[in-house]
């Protein structure tokens, strides 16, 4: 039986779960963004109907025979209806084709495995040979600690991946949720052309008890919140959740058609 009521972890209001969809899942009260799996994200950002999806089954292994991996993975598939953390495809958004995927951190943390790097990997090199931008809506714990060192390697790999999009004057807009951190943030995430994130969003590469207590000294308020990583450089923009479909459309806009057909006629 699915829940009719929520409440916002930081103001603690109720909520009925079926009105909050008509607010993007974001608290009328506080303003606090709520988790967003997977689909509801492909609903809320692609334009109905035009999500088409890439390497819907691919499964990962378990290569090092790391303890209760397998039982995570079967019981994350399970829970959440998709083979792995992150979906990958080709859409629409607001009139303009894209290559879109988004993480789910339902699925183990929406943490980074060889198949999370792999179908991003896919996903960007699609975007590269049909000369399309990419968007990528991320999530994410960071590597996938079960895979060790084969987790760790999809960071070289997707960071490839963007650079030889870029070669070809190709952008990538990220768009990063809470949290975001670990080997994602020191990946793709950071390597997006237009970084975008929403409101109180935690992104970090270490988390703030580690960096206090490697460098002896006491953070500063917010410290790793969207807010005071847009003061510090680190963003383009801090956009809350209703307006980023409209955002997200008019930077396509600005980046698409014209360029691209140039590019396709110097093949
Ligand atoms: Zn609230």
């Amino acid at each position: 039986m699915s829940k009719l009521f929520i409440k916002c972890p930081r103001c603690k209001t109720t909520h009925f779960i079926s009105f909050l969809k008509h607010s993007a899942y974001v608290c009328s009260k506080c303003g606090y963004h709520f988790r967003l799996d997977a689909p509801k994200r492909i609903k809320m950002l692609c334009d109905k109907g035009s999500f088409r999806e890439f390497d819907k089954n691919i499964k990962s292994l378990d290569p090092l025979a790391f303890p209760k991996y397998k039982e995570k993975l079967e019981a994350s598939m399970n829970k959440t209806g998709l083979k792995e953390a992150v979906v990958t495809g080709e859409c629409k958004i607001g009139g303009f084709p894209t290559t879109f995927g988004v993480m789910d951190p339902r699925f183990i943390m929406a943490s980074m495995g060889s198949v999370v790097g792999e179908k991003i990997t896919r996903m960007l090199e699609f975007s590269y040979e049909n000369y399309l931008p990419a968007v990528l809506v991320i999530s994410s714990g960071g590597a996938r600690m079960q895979e060790g060192i084969y987790s760790l390697m999809q960071m070289a790999k997707t960071s490839a991946a963007v650079k030889r999009l870029n070669d070809r004057g190709l952008p990538l807009f990220t768009v990063l949720a809470d949290p975001t951190t670990g080997g994602v943030t020191a990946s793709f995430a950071m390597l997006g052309d237009v970084i975008i994130a929403e409101p109180d969003a935690l992104i970090g590469f270490a988390g703030p008890r580690v960096i206090q207590q490697t460098i002896g000294q006491k953070l500063p308020k917010g410290f790793q919140k969207s807010e005071f990583l847009l003061e510090h450089g680190m963003l383009d923009m801090v956009v809350p959740r209703k307006n980023l479909k409209a955002v997200l459309t008019s930077l396509l806009e600005i980046h698409s058609t014209r360029p691209y057909e140039n590019l396709r006629g110097e093949r």
